[in-house]
């Protein structure tokens, strides 16, 4: 055990919750400070983070630029352009029997903020949520993930060098060290990555009773009818799947296409793979590679469980795999892989596309409905009966027609999970929303004390008040008896009804 994780990490959250205590992140020049510090470490540290994924995770550069590091800018700029809108207190229209007065909901900051991330997507998935929780008002602890040990060493040093440690604070480490730091109180922890451990942090979480977002994963389907382009499609599909070799939350894990569909579209992968990969994808410079040699067996195993080996499933394209090409795994389609193999039982997080002939929308729908809850949903359709069909019928996190992957880019439009794939969403205003404590505020004036109509005793002319004016005891719903004007707390009680008798 490392001596760091057998010290515990109560002197580090100590420190930042005293930030938070001292009142220091109440105030939004505070928070502007921190956000640009962050913006700048990115900004300033482009080819340092570009080659410390690309050395840990075998990313393309340009690929690390667009997943990466831009989404984080793009985060932090959001933030700061609306951070005063976003974090200002809302009114809240008083009843008429409460007035006069006032109500508001404030947002406060939840305290220190616990971020794990994983390997992935190692620098947004750390710096996204650690821009959401700054921009709340709180002190963050992140704990980068161990499969990245470069972009963790990078991101420890230079987040020790930009950020003032009174704000920010990392900590390094597997399995070992996030057990110790999740025996800590915080006030609120982000995690994403798998279910699996998803279990475990709430299991840890719930000991304090801490609020937590999960951001986890799952399979997300991709639908797709004979009334889209093949060739579009095809290629939004490959991009969406073969980006970072597979390995994204959010990538489509397989597709359910319709019979008169099928055979345009599976031919239609294959072109858009060597269009973008060229006929030999392993010598292509802008194709990924698997992580480690753990879950490149992982994949393996998959593929061969599915009809790698002659099975029933037919891999269609690619299949080739090479561990010592730094775990090479090419971009593979397999059509109607039995349904009971584990490449349609687990998330795939790899190149492998399976491509299920289904016999139309609704069967497709069923499918989908027969599973867990997915984090991102895709229909290529064009028949707006069955998007429509598709939005009503089906629940996932997100759901995207036409396009795979960028519902996530859109500023204002949260992401997050549903089921297994998680809960709590995030980005630009959601991460403040989701990462401050809303308090409901209430000011009454002691004069006059319209309060008098609830104390006893309670002669008739309560009744009658209460009967007029608080919401009736009726079967049917009548919205109420009251005009909208006094609802919203525009009007007054009349005068004899706030006089004592
Ligand atoms: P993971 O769950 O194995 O690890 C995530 C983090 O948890 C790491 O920092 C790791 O150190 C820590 N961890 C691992 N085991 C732990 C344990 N026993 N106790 C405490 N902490 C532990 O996930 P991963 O392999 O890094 O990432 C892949 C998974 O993450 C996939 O399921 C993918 O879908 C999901 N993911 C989700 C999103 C999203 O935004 N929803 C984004 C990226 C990845």
């Amino acid at each position: 055990m490392s001596s760091q994780a057998s010290g515990g990490y109560a002197a580090r959250v100590a420190t930042l919750r005293r930030t938070v205590t001292d009142g220091v992140t109440r105030d939004l020049g505070w928070r502007r400070a921190q956000l640009r510090a962050l913006r700048a470490l990115v900004v300033d540290h482009e080819e340092e983070l570009t080659e410390a994924v690309r050395a840990d995770v075998g990313k393309p550069a340009l690929e690390v630029r667009v997943t990466e590091l831009s989404q984080v800018v793009q985060e932090i700029d959001d933030l700061l352009a609306h951070l005063e809108e976003w974090t200002a207190a809302r009114t809240v229209p008083l009843p008429a029997m409460l007035l006069p007065g006032s109500a508001e909901i404030q947002l406060q900051p939840k305290g220190v903020v616990l971020v794990i991330a994983p390997w992935n997507y190692p620098v947004q998935l750390l710096l996204n949520p650690l821009a959401g929780a700054l921009a709340a008002g709180n002190t963050v602890l992140v704990k980068p993930s161990e499969l990245t040990p470069r972009v963790a060493a990078t991101l420890e040093r230079l987040v020790g060098e930009c950020l003032p440690a009174e704000a920010v604070q990392v900590v390094t480490g597997g399995v070992e060290e996030t057990t110790a730091l999740l025996t800590e109180r915080f006030d609120h922890i982000f995690f994403t990555g798998s279910p699996r451990v998803g279990r475990i942090v709430m299991r840890a979480a719930a000991e304090h009773l801490t609020p937590v977002t999960l951001e986890l994963g799952g399979k997300s389907p991709t639908f797709v009818d004979g009334t889209v382009d093949p060739e579009t499609a095809a290629r939004r599909i490959a991009w969406g799947k073969f980006t970072n070799a597979g390995q994204t939350c959010i990538a489509p894990d397989y597709v359910l296409v319709t019979q008169d569909a099928r055979d345009a579209l599976v031919a239609a992968l294959g072109e858009a793979v060597t269009e973008f990969f060229g006929t030999d994808p392993a010598a292509s410079p802008d194709y990924g590679r698997i992580l480690d040699e753990r879950q490149h067996e992982r994949l393996v195993a998959l593929l061969e469980g599915a009809g790698g080996d002659g099975a029933a499933g037919r891999v269609v394209l690619g299949g080739g795999h090479d561990r010592a090409d730094r775990n090479y795994l090419a971009p593979t389609v397999v059509v109607d892989p039995p349904a009971d193999c584990d490449l349609m039982a687990e998330e795939i997080f790899g190149p492998i596309l399976p491509v299920v002939t289904v016999a139309d929308a609704d069967a497709a729908i069923a499918h989908i409905g027969a599973h867990e809850r997915p984090l991102a949903l895709y229909v290529f359709s064009d028949d707006p009966r069955t998007r429509r069909a598709f939005e009503e019928q089906t629940v996932s996190g997100g759901l995207a027609h036409g396009a795979p992957l960028i519902h996530l880019t859109v500023p204002g439009l949260p992401f997050g999970g549903v089921g297994t794939s998680g809960m709590g969403r995030y980005l630009g205003r959601a991460s403040i929303e989701e990462l401050s404590h809303h308090r409901s505020v209430l000011t009454k004036p002691l004069r006059p004390d319209t309060l008098s109509v609830a104390y006893p005793p309670f002669p008739s002319w309560k009744r009658t008040v209460v009967r007029r004016f608080m919401a009736p005891m009726s079967r049917s719903v009548l919205g109420s008896a009251l005009p909208a004007r006094i609802l919203s707390g525009a009007g007054t009680l009349p005068r004899r009804l706030l006089r004592r008798p």
